[in-house]
């Protein structure tokens, strides 16, 4: 059993971002400690689809091709087609060089915690926080009973250490302490909150080889899309927007998404969840120790949705910034934040530029515009959502549409 003061890091969370920070640093000689209130295999409500940019950085990171991913049945499904729609009508069905992939978030974030455990990062799971002190870098941990239940009246085991990363997806209480702190503002962040709805379909009640390709659909959801991403064994079917441009419509909506799928022949159940929608307004970083990354400081695409590939990018920024200023806090800190403001928000920047375009602008003129923009550029589309282009190229491509919805 790990004990308290013998770690560098320690990191709240075992996500995506948690293991694959506890993975690195763990790597590169940094004794690490994730804490997580999961067991693992747990689930996680997600579309699971993993673009090549964030292939690429499992590559970097974990040694891991698309291939031997696919050997370890870590990929569940890849197909080259796909479709954009206007509610199930006027769609673009094309297909692609990349495949999009698609992963079981159950399956594939046990997978890289695993990685991190058998480097040799310490990972408690099932254990719940007491409490978060984020000056004296620590962590209160409930104890547990001999039969495995938590101790509510205890003291509580505290965890110390040099730094503390919040990577505890998006209601962090890591970053309920810079509220504490009045560090930022509340109503900053909720401004910016997507509401998500998922259900899922098993394929043994869907008729053989049909559901093969992803569709994503506008005009069902404001300031947001619905999709339907296939897997192996079974259909992931859900839909998600800005919270405050839809009123509590989420459930509604999914039902109108199922019908419109034509899968509404048996009841279905509903999973909801938040995530963040926006660029982030908040400085990820307190006093050179206690840093944000993934869900837990906002690092999702203000367009797509897409949050794997930036929960893996800034755990890797967060550790190459500590292992590479170790005994300089204000170094770590404006490194962590430097190549934030040149690696990640300029492409988050560009994405709400073009949410704008395509949600608010499309929405006024019926999606009509945003038809002819997906028609007329379907390839640079699917190659900047798919992570084969950035957004920076798209921009620079494509008549400087991103500066006219500046
Ligand atoms: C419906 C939906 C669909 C999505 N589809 C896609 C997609 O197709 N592709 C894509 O790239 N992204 C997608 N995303 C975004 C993506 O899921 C997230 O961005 C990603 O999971 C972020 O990873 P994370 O490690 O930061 O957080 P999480 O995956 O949320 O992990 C946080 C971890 O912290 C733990 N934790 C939380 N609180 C505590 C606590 N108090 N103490 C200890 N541990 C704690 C949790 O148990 C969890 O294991 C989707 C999100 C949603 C909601």
């Amino acid at each position: 059993m790990p004990t308290s003061a013998d770690y560098d890091v320690i990191i709240v969370g075992g996500g995506i971002a948690g293991s694959t920070a506890g993975y690195l640093l763990t790597k590169l000689g940094i004794k690490t400690l994730i804490v997580d209130k999961a067991l693992f295999p747990r689930k996680k409500l997600c579309g699971g689809m993993i673009t090549l940019k964030s292939l690429h950085l499992i590559k970097k990171i974990f040694g891991e091709t698309y291939s031997s991913l696919k050997e370890k049945n870590i990929i569940s499904y890849a197909t080259k087609d796909f479709e954009i729609n206007f509610r199930m009508a006027n769609g673009v069905i094309s297909n692609t060089e990349y495949p999009f992939i698609f992963v079981d978030r159950t399956v594939y974030d046990n997978f890289l915690l695993q990685k991190a455990k058998d480097i040799g990062t310490d990972v408690l799971e099932g254990q719940k926080i007491k409490s978060i002190d984020i000056d004296e870098c620590k962590v209160v941990l409930f104890d547990k009973k001999s039969d495995g239940t938590l101790d509510e009246e205890s003291e509580g085991r505290i965890f110390e250490a040099d730094f503390l990363i919040g990577a505890d997806g998006v209601n962090s209480i890591v970053r309920r302490e810079f509220y504490r702190k009045g560090l930022f503002k509340r109503k900053d962040w909720e401004r910016n909150v997507a509401t998500t709805v998922e259900t899922f379909i098993d394929r043994k009640d869907l008729e053989k080889g049909t559901f093969l390709h992803p569709i994503m659909s506008m005009g069902i959801i404001k300031y947001g899309f619905a999709w339907m991403f296939p897997n192996k064994e079974k259909l992931v079917v859900g839909l998600g927007g800005l919270t405050r441009k839809n009123r509590g419509n989420f459930v509604n909506a999914l039902d109108d998404w199922v019908s419109l799928l034509n899968l509404n022949s048996k009841p279905i159940e509903k999973e909801g969840h938040l995530l963040h929608y926006g660029i982030p307004r908040i400085k990820p970083v307190y006093d050179g120790k206690i840093f944000l990354i993934g869900d837990a400081g906002g690092f999702v695409c203000p367009l797509t949705g897409e949050g794997i590939y930036l929960a893996k990018k800034t755990a890797e920024l967060v550790a190459t910034s500590i292992y590479n200023n170790l005994i300089d806090k204000k170094s770590i800190e404006k490194a962590y934040l430097w190549n934030l403001k040149k690696i990640v928000l300029p492409e988050i920047k560009s994405a709400k530029r073009l949410r704008f375009l395509c949600f608010g602008v499309g929405r006024l003129f019926n999606y009509k515009l945003l038809k002819i923009l997906v028609k007329r550029l379907t390839k640079s589309f699917i190659e900047v959502s798919q992570g084969q282009r950035s957004f920076k190229w798209l921009k620079k491509r494509n008549f400087d549409l991103l500066e006219f919805a500046k």
